[in-house]
C-alpha cells in the first residue's frame, strides 16, 4: 500500500532530503506561496529583522518540511526541528524556546497536536518573545517571566481549520499548499531524476506525474521504483514503455489508484451497482476495515471524482464505470 500513500515510509526521509530543493528558485509549483514568501522573507530582511510567524497548511508530502528548511536558508538561520507530538506539555515547549537563538527558525511540525497547555505558552511566545515559567506547584506557584531571543515560528498542519482561533490569529502569514499540476510533478520528477543520474524521457516523466496523486513525494517514490525497474529488467534508461510496464507491475493505475482503491471501486460498481451503499458494507465486501476504506482508500477516490458520499451513502460516479472499464446498468443512481 505504501507506494501511493502520501506519508513517508520509515526510511525515505533519508533519500527525500538529498532530493530536497534548497532555495525558492528550486522550489518547483505553488507559485503563489512562493511568490508571498519570498516579499515577506525579503522584506525581514530589508529591516534586519526576523519575518513574521509563517503557517503552512496541506496535506502531506506537499513540501512543508522543504519549505521551512527553504526559509532558513533563504535566511541564513539556523532551523530547529519538532513536532506536536513531541510537545506533550508545556515544559517540554519551554525548553525549545527558551534555548533559540537570535533569528532561529523553529519547524512545528503537526503543530494543531500539540498539549493544550502548551499552546498558550506559545501564544504568548510568538507574540511578546517571553515565556512565563511556572515554578512550583498548587496555590504557591509562581510564573516567572523569562524573555526569548526573537524567532521565526513556521508552523505546519494538514488542517488549519483544527488550529484555535487566537492560534491561528497569530501567523502573519499562511501559506496554502495545493496539490500540484502534471506539468508541475514533470518538473520535480526531471530535476529528481537529473539528482539521481537517471536518464528519464519526456513521455515517462509524463507518465509517471499523471500517476503521482498531485503529490511530490509520491512522484519521487514512483521514480525510484521505476529506476529499480530499469536497472534490473531494462539497460537503465527510463523511457515510456519501462515506466508502463513497472507501474503496472507495482499496480499504480493511470489514475494513480493501486490495488485497494481498485478493489473498493470494482466492489462498488460490481457487488453494488454503484452504490448507495453503507461504508461498513462497501468495507467487509472488499476484506478490510471500515476505517481503512475510509482513511486510505476514499479520499483520493473522492477527489478524483470516482466516488461521492452522500446521506444514502457512496456511490459511483460516471468517471468510475469508464475508469473500470465497464458498463453501467441502466437503472445505476449517480
Ligand atoms: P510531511 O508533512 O509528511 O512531512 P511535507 O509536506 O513536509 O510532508 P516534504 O517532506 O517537504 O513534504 O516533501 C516530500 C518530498 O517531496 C521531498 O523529497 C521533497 O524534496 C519533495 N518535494 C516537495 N515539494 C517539492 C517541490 N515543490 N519541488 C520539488 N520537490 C518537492
Amino acid at each position: 500500500r505504501d507506494l501511493v500513500s502520501p506519508e513517508a515510509e520509515v526510511d525515505e526521509r533519508v533519500i527525500e532530503s538529498a532530493l530536497r530543493p534548497k532555495n525558492l528558485d528550486d522550489f518547483v509549483g505553488q507559485e503563489r506561496v512562493r511568490e508571498q514568501l519570498s516579499l515577506v522573507l525579503r522584506s525581514a530582511m530589508r529591516r534586519g529583522r526576523a519575518p513574521d510567524h509563517v503557517l503552512m497548511s496541506g496535506g502531506p508530502g506537499l513540501g512543508k518540511t522543504t519549505l521551512a528548511m527553504i526559509i532558513a536558508a533563504e535566511l541564513g538561520a539556523p532551523l530547529r526541528i519538532t513536532s506536536g507530538p513531541a510537545i506533550e506539555r508545556s515544559g517540554d515547549l519551554a525548553a525549545v524556546l527558551s534555548t533559540l537563538h537570535e533569528g532561529e527558525v523553529l519547524f512545528l511540525d503537526e503543530i494543531h497536536r500539540m498539549a493544550r497547555p502548551a499552546e498558550e505558552m506559545l501564544y504568548v511566545a510568538m507574540e511578546d518573545f517571553r515565556v512565563d515559567v511556572v515554578v512550583g506547584k498548587g496555590p504557591g506557584a509562581t510564573a516567572i517571566p523569562l524573555d526569548i531571543a526573537p524567532f521565526t515560528l513556521v508552523g505546519a498542519t494538514t488542517r488549519a481549520g483544527m488550529l484555535p482561533a487566537p492560534l491561528r490569529d497569530r501567523f502573519g502569514f499562511t501559506a496554502h499548499m495545493d496539490f500540484y499540476r502534471p506539468e508541475e510533478l514533470e518538473r520535480i520528477l526531471n530535476r529528481s531524476a537529473g539528482l539521481l543520474g537517471v536518464e528519464l524521457t519526456r513521455e515517462a516523466a509524463e507518465e509517471v506525474a499523471g500517476r503521482s496523486r498531485g503529490t511530490p513525494r509520491i512522484a519521487n517514490r514512483l521514480l525510484r521504483r521505476v529506476r529499480d525497474y530499469a536497472e534490473v529488467r531494462g539497460d537503465g534508461r527510463l523511457g515510456i514503455d519501462t515506466a508502463r510496464a513497472a507501474l503496472t507491475l507495482y499496480e499504480v493505475d493511470e489514475e494513480g489508484l493501486d490495488r485497494l482503491d481498485r478493489a473498493v471501486l470494482r466492489a462498488l460498481l460490481k457487488s453494488f451497482r454503484g452504490g448507495p451503499v453503507g461504508l461498513s458494507t462497501l468495507a467487509v465486501s472488499v476484506g478490510e476495515e471500515p476505517e481503512t476504506v475510509e482513511v486510505v482508500a476514499e479520499p483520493f477516490l473522492v477527489r478524483s471524482g470516482f466516488i461521492a458520499r452522500t446521506p444514502r451513502g457512496r456511490v459511483a460516479t460516471p468517471e468510475a464505470w469508464t475508469h473500470m472499464g465497464l458498463v453501467p446498468p441502466p437503472d445505476a443512481v449517480y
